[in-house]
């Protein structure tokens, strides 16, 4: 069984009836758990309902630097927080991708979301972009995983101090993208998760395509034969990972 740790249900792409179609293509794949991360604020209650009509979704709720001027407590309350499928905090994190004159935004968002996982115990799904430097002087003190990782092995080297874990996403099996595989055939099996992003990211051979849970089996195979494993080897580490990641699923 593999375990999408990042996607977006709350997409176009699964509105209506869709979204049964999606989980049942995931699970015929051997997807059989999904956790749902949001970035929309308002995406969050809608998240929280996918998982409480789905036995196998999950969900972590943030709100993304785009939305940077939120107020997040807002938005995670005490009972979004303590919600029994909320495992964890994200995606929150720094992009200054298309400029930085909201930094300082950005960043008290950031640090705001922080406190709250300090607070509650709960990990934290990072997005980071054009950011590196920032993120990793704030993201101190925390749990959690750099989602769809695909900074610098120096980044990696210091977050992997820090007990952080490391998502890939269908950009592994990109073509141009040696650099991301050189950097997750450095970091250690164990600290490694996958996931989709979708709709975002669809691996090859689905380039191109609207990205879905059950695609995330094509990251599992080019990770598989970068750590040279058997698929079914990788299967059970990625799970036993996924859910050192995230306690909360168990309970
Ligand atoms: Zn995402």
């Amino acid at each position: 069984m593999f375990t999408d740790t990042h996607c977006h249900l709350t997409d176009d792409y699964c509105s209506g009836d869709e979204l049964n179609n999606v989980l049942s293509r995931a699970a015929a794949a051997g997807v059989r758990r999904i956790i749902c991360a949001t970035a929309e604020p308002h995406d969050i209650l809608p998240a929280i309902k996918i998982a409480e009509t789905h036995d196998n979704v999950f969900v972590t709720t943030g709100i993304h630097p785009e939305y940077a001027g939120t107020d997040a407590t807002t938005f995670l309350t005490p009972d979004v927080l303590s919600h029994p499928r909320v495992v964890g905090i994200g995606e929150i994190g720094l992009d200054y991708h298309g400029g930085d004159d909201d930094r300082d935004a950005q960043i008290k968002l950031f640090t705001a979301q922080l406190e709250i996982a300090r607070r509650t115990g709960l990990p934290v799904a990072i997005h980071t972009r054009d950011a590196e430097r920032d993120t990793a002087e704030i993201l101190q003190d925390v749990r959690g995983v750099m989602h769809c990782f695909t900074s610098s092995y120096e980044l990696a080297r210091v977050m992997l101090d820090r007990g952080f874990y490391f998502s890939a996403s269908g950009i592994l099996t990109f073509k141009n993208a040696a650099d991301v595989r050189e950097t997750f055939e450095k970091i250690p099996i164990d600290r490694i998760v996958i996931e989709t992003d979708s709709p975002y990211c669809a691996p090859v051979p689905y380039r191109g395509k609207t990205c879905e849970p059950f695609m995330v089996t094509k990251t599992a195979a080019v990770l598989a034969e970068i750590k040279h494993l058997q698929l079914d080897e990788l299967e059970s580490i990625l799970e036993q990972n996924t859910l050192n990641l995230y306690p909360k699923i168990k309970q």
